[in-house]
């Protein structure tokens, strides 16, 4: 099968992805061989291609925003049959044993693997999955439904722990696919939701999907004025947007930062910043739960993501283009097209 495959992470610039023949992957009795239609592009792939987070196999295929149809199933799969729509996401496989998945928080499972970083994933022909980590997708065509896999999921969670007040306003830093999906989804639960950037069509593209407020970083200075976020998303993998954040949160409000990798956050001034129970978290990964709770709210919302897509060889430069900030919604790799 054609594949996209890294050898030794390197900065994007300098195409670390090559488009080889591989063999396709053979699934387990638990798994299901996925031959995928699209694989959406996260910013999560251009922190294992560019070794931000450091390999953990010789070569690895990324992708993990996966949709596409099942091949084949191992000899204990039964939940699903030949043909089926399926997305499989970044969560691979957890152990099911340790604290962390006994007590539902299965994101944080010490041995959990990962689609295409701790196993080969989506910027390929095939891939599997393993079958209780594989989900049935809402109606719509497998461009749209790719980003749902990880930027929707990833997004939902962080909206959950940034625990807004019913009707709140909540800030999204940095508009790229992740927020896209995020501020829709608050917009139609109810929330006022405020989009910062320093890409102005991303500011357009946040109001037409229901964007109360936009504000224009980075060029020009601001006005100071008085916090008025009940909490924020940072998807902007910057440390120093976290500051910026915590400066437009009210007493009381928190800011998540669903980012896997982020530059050093500077010190924070407790008196003005943190102090009034301002809080500060992350979010590592997800849990099955989230991705059926999002799947399933995305489907009932009629969440319509935004995007471009491109064939399977043009990876690095969807890379690059996620990376230089140039894309507005979603980079989706065609993997039928080689
Ligand atoms: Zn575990
Ligand atoms: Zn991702």
């Amino acid at each position: 099968m054609k594949a996209m495959v890294l050898h030794r992470p390197a900065s994007i610039e300098t195409h670390p992805l090559t488009l080889e023949d591989v063999d396709p992957p053979d699934p387990r009795e638990n798994e299901v061989l996925v031959r995928v239609d699209k694989c959406g592009v996260c910013r999560t792939d251009l922190h294992v291609v560019e070794g931000d987070l450091p390999p953990v196999r010789p070569s690895v295929i990324p992708g993990h925003e996966i949709v596409g149809r099942v091949a084949r199933v191992g000899s204990e799969v039964q939940r699903f049959s030949i043909g089926d729509v399926v997305g499989v996401p970044w969560l691979h496989h957890t152990c099911g044993r340790c604290e962390y998945c006994l007590t539902g928080r299965e994101n944080l499972c010490e041995q959990k693997l990962f689609t295409g970083y701790s196993t080969n994933g989506g910027y390929a022909e095939y891939v599997t999955g393993e079958e209780a980590f594989v989900f049935r997708l809402p109606p719509g065509d497998a461009a749209h439904l790719a980003p749902f896999l990880c930027a929707g999921i990833i997004g939902y969670r962080a909206l959950k722990r940034a625990l807004p007040q019913p009707g709140g306003r909540i800030g999204f830093f940095g508009f790229g696919g992740s927020a896209h999906l995020t501020l829709q989804l608050a917009a139609r639960l109810g929330y006022a939701t405020v989009a910062y950037s320093r890409n102005p069509s991303h500011l357009e593209l946040a109001t037409k999907l229901g964007a109360a407020e936009t504000v224009l970083t980075g060029r020009t200075e601001r006005a100071s004025r008085a916090p008025h976020l009940d909490s924020a998303i940072v998807f902007a993998p910057a440390g120093e947007v976290v500051v910026e954040a915590l400066a437009e949160v009210k007493k009381g409000g928190a800011v998540v930062v669903p980012a896997i990798h982020m530059t050093t956050i500077p010190p924070i001034e407790y008196d003005r910043l943190l102090f009034g129970e301002r809080t500060i978290g992350s979010v590592e990964a997800n849990t099955r739960a989230d991705a059926l709770e999002f799947l399933t709210l995305a489907g009932r919302l009629g969440l319509e993501s935004t995007v471009s897509v491109r064939p399977l060889s043009e990876a690095n430069e969807a890379l690059r283009d996620l990376r230089r900030g140039d894309l507005t919604g979603a980079a989706v790799l065609d993997c039928t097209s080689s």
